[in-house]
């Protein structure tokens, strides 16, 4: 029996002609026409008229926060429900995460209370910062994460984020090809919004990453930025600078990868759509949420196993895992992870109430329906079984 991974690359002869190219005319690294296209491209899929393609979803995170004014000591709001890659970016430059909790039901930072825990526990002070009374540190921005590549009510969060004149980075790690009320991600009041492109995400350049923002003098900022700040011809450098910029091999896979997106999110979304079908008749599972000014891009699928204890639900895994089918864990949140126990943190419990009855299912875009059905049925034989 062959084993069904949860979510792999799909990358085939385009890519390859583009890093052959790479290869002949030589421009392995930094400049080359495939940064400037992948640049174009993401443009055009994300609807922001800006991108800088950087290294890493992590980078650019990080050169986000930077780029915004974070500093040491400050704090950055910081859904507990993520990927560690979006609190880490907060430590990387020095700050700390303040981790507020997810919406019971979309799993998402919620406006409302992200305005009732700035109403709560922050004052602004005589120079118009915004403080957390419990530390009495500054808040510098707000990540909201459209997890699942499901939007946030973004309208929503930069009203709140205005009002508190906060700017607004999202971790939209995931979410290429998202819509919120039909707008494309990059249309939208945030200030920038982080991509990646690592191996299990929508499109791969291997790894990678970009920053997409309306605002032209910040995207060219943060190019800046993340080419160590050199100012040419010389080598003059006019701030502590990064090496975060993505190369010409990266680009050359994303720019094949982007030549065959539509087909990726046609196949992701036929994904989710059959586990839908086949499993939401079982008692107790769901399929994602999906809020009504969402479309996700369903870069990853699964069930939520609403009503089943965990032990029901690990043994649901190890009959999947013994029938050579990988089915991981959910991310746990972000305030039980050892480098964060200390972290501050409003909580309602949502996150610990949801994380482990999250079940991501084998969802590669060259998964064949085969496969889905191996999967199907398995999950069909043991609730018919339990
Ligand atoms: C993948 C992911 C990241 C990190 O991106 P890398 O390219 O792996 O550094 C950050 N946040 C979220 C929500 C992600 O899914």
């Amino acid at each position: 029996m062959s084993r069904i991974p949860l979510c792999i690359p799909n990358v085939g002869d385009l890519e390859a002609r583009n890093l052959q190219s790479c290869i002949d005319t030589n421009f392995v690294s930094y400049a080359g026409a495939f940064v400037s296209e992948f640049e174009q491209m993401l443009s055009e899929e994300t609807g922001a008229s800006h991108v800088a393609a950087l290294s890493a979803g992590t980078t650019s995170l990080h050169a986000g926060l930077v780029a915004l004014g974070v500093q040491t000591d400050d704090l950055v709001i910081v859904p507990t429900l993520t990927f560690i890659a979006s609190p880490n970016s907060v430590s990387h430059c020095g700050a700390q995460p303040w981790l507020i909790d997810c919406d019971v039901e979309n799993w998402l930072l919620d406006p409302a209370f992200l305005s009732e825990t700035l109403s709560k526990e922050c004052q602004r002070d005589k120079s118009g910062h915004v403080i957390h009374k419990p530390t009495g540190k500054i808040v510098r921005a707000i990540m909201p994460v459209y997890m699942l590549g499901v939007p946030v009510d973004i309208d929503g969060i930069c009203d709140v984020s205005e009002e508190w004149g906060l700017p607004v980075l999202v971790d939209a790690a995931a979410a290429l090809g998202a819509q919120y009320n039909g707008n494309k991600i990059g249309e939208c009041r945030a200030q920038l919004l982080a991509l990646s492109f690592n191996a299990n995400k929508i499109i791969t350049t291997g790894g990678g990453g970009a920053l997409i923002s309306n605002d032209g003098a910040l995207i060219n900022h943060i190019k800046h930025m993340t080419t160590t700040a050199r100012t040419r011809p010389g080598y003059d450098h006019d701030m502590v600078g990064y090496n975060y910029r993505m190369t010409n091999v990266q680009a050359a896979l994303g720019v094949g990868q982007m030549h065959r997106f539509s087909d990726f999110k046609n196949a992701k979304v036929k994904i989710a759509q059959k586990y839908h079908e086949q499993l939401s008749i079982i008692d107790g599972c769901e399929s994602f949420p999906a809020p009504q000014w969402a479309s996700a891009n369903h870069w990853l699928s699964g069930i939520y196993l609403k009503d089943w204890d965990d032990e029901k639900i690990e043994a649901l895994r190890f009959k999947l895992q013994d029938n050579h089918i990988e089915v991981p864990p959910f991310w746990k949140p972000i305030h039980l992870q050892k480098p964060y126990l200390k972290a501050p943190r409003h909580l309602t419990g949502a996150a610990e109430k949801v994380w482990s009855k999250i079940m991501p299912l084998p969802c590669s875009t060259n998964l064949t329906d085969s496969e889905q059905n191996r999967v199907i049925d398995i999950i069909l034989e043991f609730s018919a079984n339990t």
